[in-house]
């Protein structure tokens, strides 16, 4: 990868706030340095929004929202075509991108451009297919008709682990329903945001529709936004007590929410799977995205007549993974977010290991520049060390094992959370007891990756509200209204 590329890409990414479809400086002047996490090096310096940048992107939305929830959907959908089709002619750049501000490894990076450009094309299918019922009431002195209008104005807060997915899974499904939208990326990674929002300006969005926030003070410029009597809808994807706080300030205007928050992944592996296959989608469950993942495997269960030999296969495989900058050719592991990520990966390991843990390989932070962590594996976990109990977030692999299927079960519903489970056996009967025991709402049934845009992705439990992407995607940005009329023969 040749540096002049990198500048030269990070150079053409816009480096003001959107708002109404202007490109300003943040109102005090203020900047915002964005880092990439491996070197540590500041590779770009962008608008950092004020609490009254905030209540202008707001007023920007409120003010487009009459005359686009009034644009025939046949033009919403063809916008979103539009913005589809060149995400594809500029798939590397944004790729680039996002290894760049994020670290993923650019074949990673690539497979989300796929991924969150998927969303864009769904929803251009979707929005055109909206319809309302209309018949009898059942006493037969009237007619019923319910039909479905967008919510309004939407906030939308997305995380830094997918920069582009997220923002795309919550963009297209509002700009559908003929919704506008103020969007505050994570500060960590604002640049895929405001790379996207060009794209968007150059797919012909009119002016006000999408409007970028990037700022570091999340709490005031979101609690003024949040407060705005204007806005009508929440949307947010990040960490549960966030999500949490956020859903104490939409109380205020009872403001629809949808909160796609953290997991605990339970990863479980009955001693008739296909040990395999097993293993391969444990290694895609676990360190996709560096274990940067809401849905990343958090702990893997596996039966004791195979824990041990399944710990070493994933060991050998995890002993040959390359660890590095992620534009570099061959890697697949790279950098974690922060300081904060690799102390929190080493302090669970540490306490996983005194509790008892068997450290079969990795373990520690690597000694260079940037914020890097070993890949690791970890046997025997203990009942009640903390990796079995919080979100990793990172390239470490922890094994329970377990002897029957209740067992199993017990150990993977004992967490607050529920986003997604995964189950490994060719018992097809257990399988779908799986389906009915497992207190998940979405489960991967002998594979490792269940992410899709035509798929309703949301969790139980602690890990949120609400569904984004496949059919019901769309009504998160919809609200009903049913009319009663007089029976028209009298
Ligand atoms: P985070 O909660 O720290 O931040 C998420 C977003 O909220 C960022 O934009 C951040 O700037 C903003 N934010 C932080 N404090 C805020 C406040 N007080 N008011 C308003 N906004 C605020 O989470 P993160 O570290 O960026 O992301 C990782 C978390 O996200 C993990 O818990 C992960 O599981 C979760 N996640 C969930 C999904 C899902 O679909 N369920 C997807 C990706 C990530």
């Amino acid at each position: 990868m040749s540096d002049t590329r990198e500048t030269e890409l990070l150079a053409s990414v816009p480096d003001g706030l959107f708002i109404g479809g202007e490109w300003r400086p943040a109102s005090d002047g203020g900047t915002l340095d964005v880092h990439d996490p491996s070197t540590g090096a500041v590779i770009r310096q962008i608008a950092d929004a004020t609490v009254d940048d905030g209540r202008a992107a707001m007023d920007a939305a409120a003010d487009a929202f009459p005359a686009w929830a009034a644009t025939p959907a046949r033009e919403r959908a063809e916008l979103l075509r539009r913005a589809f089709d060149l995400l594809q002619q500029r798939k590397e750049d944004f790729a680039l991108l996002m290894t760049l501000e994020m670290g993923k490894p650019l074949a990673e990076a690539r497979g989300e451009v796929g991924y969150g450009g998927e969303f864009l094309r769904w929803f251009s299918e979707e929005t055109a297919h909206l319809t309302g019922r209309y018949g009898p009431n059942p006493e037969g002195t009237g007619r019923m008709i319910v039909t479905q209008h967008p919510v309004g104005p939407c906030y939308l807060i997305t995380p830094w682990n997918f920069p582009l997915a997220m923002a795309t899974r919550k963009i297209a499904p509002a700009v559908a329903a003929g919704c506008t939208v103020v969007v505050k990326p994570a500060a960590l990674t604002p640049l895929t945001t405001l790379f996207f929002a060009k794209l968007l300006q150059d797919a012909g969005l009119p002016a006000g529709v999408v409007n970028v926030v990037t700022t570091h003070a999340s709490g005031p410029v979101s609690e003024a936004i949040i407060g705005d009597s204007r806005l009508r809808k929440l949307s947010f994807t990040g960490s549960t007590p966030v999500g949490q706080a956020l859903l104490k300030q939409a109380a205020q205007g009872v403001l629809r929410t949808s909160m796609e928050l953290g997991g605990n992944a339970p990863f479980v592996v009955f001693d008739d799977a296909d040990l395999d296959q097993a293993v391969a989608g444990a290694l895609a469950a676990k360190f996709r995205n560096i274990g940067q993942a809401c849905t990343a495997a958090n702990r893997f269960i596996v039966h004791s007549s195979v824990a041990d030999e399944f710990a070493r296969r994933v060991t050998e495989r995890v002993q040959a993974f390359a660890t590095g900058r992620g534009t570099e050719e061959g890697v697949t592991i790279g950098p974690l977010i922060d300081d904060r990520a690799v102390a929190k990966a080493s302090e669970l390991v540490n306490e996983a290991v005194e509790r008892g843990a068997t450290l079969r390989t990795g373990g520690s932070a690597i000694d260079r520049p940037g914020t890097f962590f070993e890949a690791t594996v970890l046997s025997d976990v203990q009942p009640g060390s903390d990796i079995l109990r919080e979100e990793i977030f990172g390239p470490v692999l922890a094994i329970v094992p377990f002897d029957t299927e209740d067992e199993a079960v017990r150990i993977a519903n004992d967490t607050e959370y529920g986003l997604v489970s995964y189950v490994y056996t060719k018992d097809l009967a257990r399988g779908q007891r799986m389906i009915e025991r497992l207190e998940t709402g979405m489960m991967g049934l002998n594979v490792g990756i269940v992410s899709n845009a035509a798929a309703p992705f949301g969790g139980w439990k602690l890990s949120g509200l609400g569904r984004e992407g496949g059919a019901e995607g769309i009504h998160e940005y919809l609200q009903t209204k049913y009319t009663l009329t007089a029976n028209p023969f009298g």
